[in-house]
């Protein structure tokens, strides 16, 4: 059988079936003493249950007074992705993961635990139905019956092909699917989006009461199986926690719908407080799940002021929100980019602007929120420029905040959780317009040996800009601050990581006349080996000199960069392996290269880089560094440097108290 015909028969099946059985369940469930439901109660308590949830659908057909914030039905829209779902879905072909296109077909017969591809997420995520709301969409624009029937015979098909069977034998089938269907995080996603499909679908004639007596049952069981499933920690707790507040506000005819709403409460305000450091930065240290929680907090709370519950969340919650904000501004580039340390991927520019007039609503009194929600039009810029998270350990120095600025975030923070990377000391150099060293980024997260072998060559140390120690990942990602000086015309970063188990890498940066960066690494410590410091250059023509020890970029468009390192040490410098990847499954080659030397003893090792920024070729600079000069020492610098014949002094006496 083709496969038109294939969706034909499918089509006839859904619609010569019923669609649902009524599932009594449900009278259980609901609270039907509550305000409205007296006819469904009446109609029960008489043993008509068809026509008590025949009531049940007036009534939810007809209910006023609970406001969903993200859904206008007067104004609905459908992007050409969402109508390429849809009608991919109405052939199984289902949109499970955008690293995975096009999309795959699961069968006539759909088969749920088809994984054609070892990766978790691919896995995970078709269990998220990301299409069921474009469906919903479609119909409500068209009214189209094929949307509705397509969505009611897949939700039903799902529903029986993966039953929630927590007493399933240790290393079944159904065991592992249970953990891919129901894992929490994808529970909620589902949780979340069935509030939207209900509303785009529930008029359609061929919504039976029966049908809403199964999707009542089915979305009670989520709820159900979230608040008592919760993950641990990290970006997946919020999501759940947020997710069944939206369950609880919009369901209050749910028995239990105040009690979600308060585990719910409990959870947000709590982790608001235990995965936000008191700068504003989200301690996975990484900025895509920072946003995604400002977006968590925030919805929350929409969904609380729509539905009269702003008490839910007291001031300090809102106050760790603006903050988080605030941090998210300062660490990303004038074009609305941020640096792609960790998993973070690349998020477009209007995407960011439409986050931040969101957040504009609840912040309205903030003047950068809204210079960036309006594109420089309202608001204004903060009246400083360069800015430390010392919690979370990122540190920007920026010379403007306009598109001709030059920014560069360092990350140099704590340990931290899954999503981070043992990368500490690097940064991302954002000059004009152009990322010159933009993060390698994740390229994918977790799956198979095959799966796994990919994720790992992106997280390694060497392909970030810092120091290793015979090119080994990091051992301990803990970065102590030893200095953060601005407001001065040389602006000064000290950081300081045990990075191995007997070798320290101390960086110190000098952002020289707010114009060119001097980059002194330093590996102190008993360890021997070979130490090399790495950097990652942007796509793009590039001429590296490996005798001259220099780097630099060729575009045609007057704006341009070259690099010089020194060392007092031999070294050698060498053309390594580079790749960028901005999105899931997507990589493109670049430069990358070390400069290394053999650490025999126990002095320290050192490495001075300048970084300059030039128009073109012929301004490229005369560099000179005596590293033979007396201005080492444990607990300083105090070194010269010349550029085009202009002296410069690179100096700094650490505290008494961080000396080591
Ligand atoms: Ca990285």
């Amino acid at each position: 059988m083709n496969r038109t015909l294939g969706i034909i028969f499918a089509l006839l099946l859904a619609f010569s079936a019923t669609g649902a059985e009524l599932d009594r369940n449900v009278f259980s469930l609901l609270d039907l003493n509550r305000k409205g439901l007296e006819k469904v109660k009446a109609l029960y308590q008489e043993g008509k249950e068809t026509e008590a949830a025949g009531a049940l659908l007036n009534y939810f057909r007809e209910r006023k007074g609970i406001i969903h914030p993200d859904v206008n039905l007067e104004k609905v829209s459908l992007t050409k992705t969402e109508q390429k779902w849809a009608d991919e879905a109405l052939a199984h072909k289902f949109f499970a993961h955008k690293g995975y296109q096009p999309s795959y077909w699961y069968g006539d017969d759909i088969n749920w635990a088809y994984w054609p591809v070892k990766d978790n997420e691919l896995r995970w995520q078709l269990h998220r139905h990301k299409w069921f709301v474009p469906l919903g969409k479609a119909y409500w624009l068209t009214k189209d019956e094929k949307y509705f029937l397509a969505w009611q015979e897949q939700y039903l098909d799902w529903i029986s092909k993966n039953p929630l069977a927590t007493d399933a034998p240790k290393g079944s089938a159904e065991e592992e699917n249970v953990r891919f269907a129901w894992r929490p995080l994808e529970v909620s996603h589902r949780l979340q989006e069935q509030i939207e499909q209900l509303l785009y679908f529930i008029g359609s004639d061929n919504f039976t009461p029966e049908f809403l007596t199964s999707f009542l049952v089915n979305y009670h069981r989520h709820a159900d199986r979230i608040i008592h499933n919760y993950s641990e920690k990290g970006n997946h707790l919020l999501f759940e926690a947020q997710r069944l507040y939206y369950a609880g506000t919009f369901f209050p005819e749910f028995k239990e719908s105040e009690t979600w709403k308060k585990s719910a409460v409990e959870v947000l305000n709590r982790e608001s407080q235990a995965q936000v450091f008191d700068d504003g930065v989200q301690y996975e240290l990484d900025l895509h799940y920072h946003v995604a929680s400002i977006n968590i907090f925030s919805k929350a709370l929409r969904m609380a002021a729509a539905n009269h519950s702003t008490a839910d969340f007291p001031a300090e919650y809102i106050s760790r929100i603006n903050r988080m904000i605030t941090a998210l501004y300062n660490l990303s580039f004038p074009d609305y980019t941020r640096p792609l340390f960790g998993d973070a991927k690349k998020s477009g520019k209007a995407e960011m602007i439409g986050n931040y007039q969101e957040w504009a609503k609840i912040f309205p009194e903030e003047k950068m929120i809204a210079w960036l929600a309006s594109e420089g039009k309202k608001g204004a810029t903060p009246a400083y420029l360069s800015h430390a998270f010392p919690d979370g350990g990122f540190f920007t120095f920026r010379n403007s905040w306009n598109s001709d600025a030059t920014v560069m975030v360092v990350k140099a923070g704590p340990p931290a959780y899954w999503h981070n990377q043992p990368d500490n000391g690097t940064f991302e150099l954002w000059i004009n317009g152009r990322n010159f060293f933009p993060d390698a980024g994740s390229y994918v997260y977790a799956g198979d040996e095959e799966v796994m072998k990919l994720r790992n060559w992106f997280r390694q140390t060497a392909v970030h800009n810092t120091l290793t120690l015979d090119r080994r990942d990091l051992v301990q990602t803990n970065s102590q601050t030893l200095l953060w000086k601005t407001g001065t015309d040389t602006e000064i970063l000290v950081t300081e990581n045990r990075s191995y188990e007997n070798l320290s890498h101390r960086r110190s940066l000098f952002f020289v006349d707010k114009k060119f960066f001097v980059i002194v690494d330093e590996a102190f410590g008993t360890d021997q080996g070979n130490v090399a410091i790495h950097y990652q250059l942007c796509e793009g023509k590039m001429k590296l000199n490996l005798k001259e020890h220099t780097a630099a970029t060729r575009f045609n468009d007057g704006n341009n960069l070259f690099l010089k390192s020194f060392s007092p040490d031999p070294v050698v410098m060498a053309e390594q392996e580079g790749w960028v990847s901005y999105e899931y499954r997507q990589r493109a080659p670049r430069k990358a290269f070390s400069f290394s030397t053999e650490k025999r003893g126990d002095q320290p090792v050192r490495f001075i880089t300048v970084i300059y920024p030039v128009k073109n070729r012929s301004e490229e600079p005369r560099i000179e560094f005596n590293v033979n000069q007396q201005g080492f020492s444990s607990n300083g610098l105090n070194l010269d440097i010349s550029v085009n014949g202009r002296s410069y002094r690179l100096a700094y006496q650490l505290p008494e108290s961080s000396k080591k």
